[in-house]
């Protein structure tokens, strides 16, 4: 099926209105072609009306720069640890080193592949213990949208005294016992790349609790300027805001946020129930009534023991392209294999749906296991690991049909050896 379209794993989708290009065109029509302006100010104002809770939010140019304005603001600095998810993207962890700062990498529990409350106490009491200091920040993430366990999260957080910065990047819309995640925390980190729940090209956000918070982001987001008739600058800021262009984009996109959470989810009952029976395939869901994921990606886990045709051949040739582009400059890789990489099912499995125009990936390689963290202090259970070794993200996203689900099932039952 060479010909059929290909299905990316979670593509920009605009509003059948078309409002994100009527924002945009409004923006060259008043010059406002800057980074602040309507745009930003009335995407603010819709972001702060879906998070609710009297939040207050800031636009920022990526949801990195979230993370590291979070840091900074929590008071996170050169020599200071941060408590970070060790399975997740690294936009989670990287702004920590940004500030000199050292990330502890916890692992995950198993049933919402996140933060492992138990395991981040028994890490802050082990900092404590060893450098005789608390973690500066803590940072769990919701992956693939899937909520952490932030109420117990959040318990040993205060009992501890230290500030939780929610990396909400991939979880934007997703709830936990009612309220959205990002609104648990001192700030909440959420991404409008192109790939995530709803676009602005590329764009962040920090959710903040309150409008002395908001106005310290804002400060630290444009290059903290004191109000004279010149520049004054009492501290170190950063060019972070959003383009008013592309928060045209972002108020478009709040007319369809609902709309895009609601066909995740839809996507995802659809493979649960298409690949219920397949022995050795389990579709990860919503641990319990607790859990409301917006279902960001859908993911899966393959059993060792299931035989893919071609397994034998995995991993033989080099990839000759970073994943997702990496805008094409890349390090020609040396060997075919890293020390922890997917099961070799996994790698067939995945060539086979590239083959059938199927864009499916590993999940992200925990933090812990990446070369440019191999000095960083490490609490680890083995899950994210061991998911990191059977698991694999499955297209979602508002272009994926029903009849494309299904084509997608039938792929994986094909490839399956009997
Ligand atoms: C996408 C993402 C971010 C933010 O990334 P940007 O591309 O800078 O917007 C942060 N954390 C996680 C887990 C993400 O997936």
């Amino acid at each position: 099926m060479a010909d059929r379209k290909r299905i990316y794993l979670c593509l920009a989708h605009m509003s059948e209105a078309g409002l994100e290009q009527k924002y945009i065109k409004e923006a060259f029509d008043t010059n406002w072609v800057v980074p602040l302006g309507p745009n930003v100010n009335g995407f603010e104002k819709d972001l702060e009306e879906f998070v609710g809770q009297s939040k207050r939010v800031v636009a920022l140019s990526a949801g990195t720069a979230a993370v590291h304005l979070a840091l900074i603001a929590a008071g996170v600095k050169a020599g200071d640890e941060v408590i970070v998810q060790s399975f997740t993207f690294c936009a989670s962890s990287h702004p920590i080193t940004y500030l000199g700062a050292t990330p502890i990498f916890v692992d995950s529990e198993k049933d919402s592949w996140n933060m492992d409350p138990e395991l981040m106490e028994e890490a802050i009491k082990d900092r404590i213990a060893k450098t005789g200091k608390k973690p500066a920040a803590i940072i769990p993430v919701a992956l693939y949208g899937m909520p952490y366990q932030i109420d117990r999260i959040m318990e040993i957080a205060n009992r501890y005294d230290i500030p939780v910065i929610e990396d909400a990047a991939e979880g934007f819309g997703s709830r936990w016992n009612g309220p959205v995640l990002g609104t648990f925390g001192k700030y909440g980190v959420l991404s409008f790349n192109g790939n995530k729940m709803i676009t602005t090209s590329g764009g962040g956000a920090l959710i903040t609790a309150n409008e002395e918070e908001w106005r310290e982001i804002m400060m630290y987001a444009t290059q903290y300027r004191e109000s004279y008739p010149y520049y004054q600058h009492e501290k170190i800021g950063f060019n972070y805001r959003m383009s008013n262009i592309c928060a045209g984009i972002g108020r478009g996109q709040m007319t369809i946020v609902n709309d895009h959470i609601a066909h995740h989810k839809h996507v995802q009952a659809m493979y649960e129930e298409l690949l219920k029976d397949v022995p050795g395939i389990k579709v990860h869901g919503n641990p319990d009534s607790r859990y409301d994921s917006n279902f960001w990606l859908c993911t899966m886990t393959i059993d060792p023991e299931v035989r893919i045709k071609g397994q034998e051949n995995a991993y033989k040739t080099i990839v000759t392209g970073a994943v997702g582009g990496a805008a094409g400059v890349i390090h020609a890789a040396e060997s075919a294999h890293t020390d922890c990489e997917p099961n070799a099912n996994v790698e067939a499995l995945r060539v086979i749906m590239d083959q059938a125009q199927i864009e499916a990936r590993p999940l992200w390689k925990p933090m812990h296991k990446q070369p440019c963290y191999k000095d960083a202090p490490t609490y680890v259970n083995g899950v994210s690991e061991a998911l990191f070794k059977i698991g694999m993200c499955l297209p979602a996203g508002p272009y994926v049909s029903d009849d494309d689900v299904k084509y997608i099932v039938d792929t994986i039952k094909n490839a399956i050896v009997d």
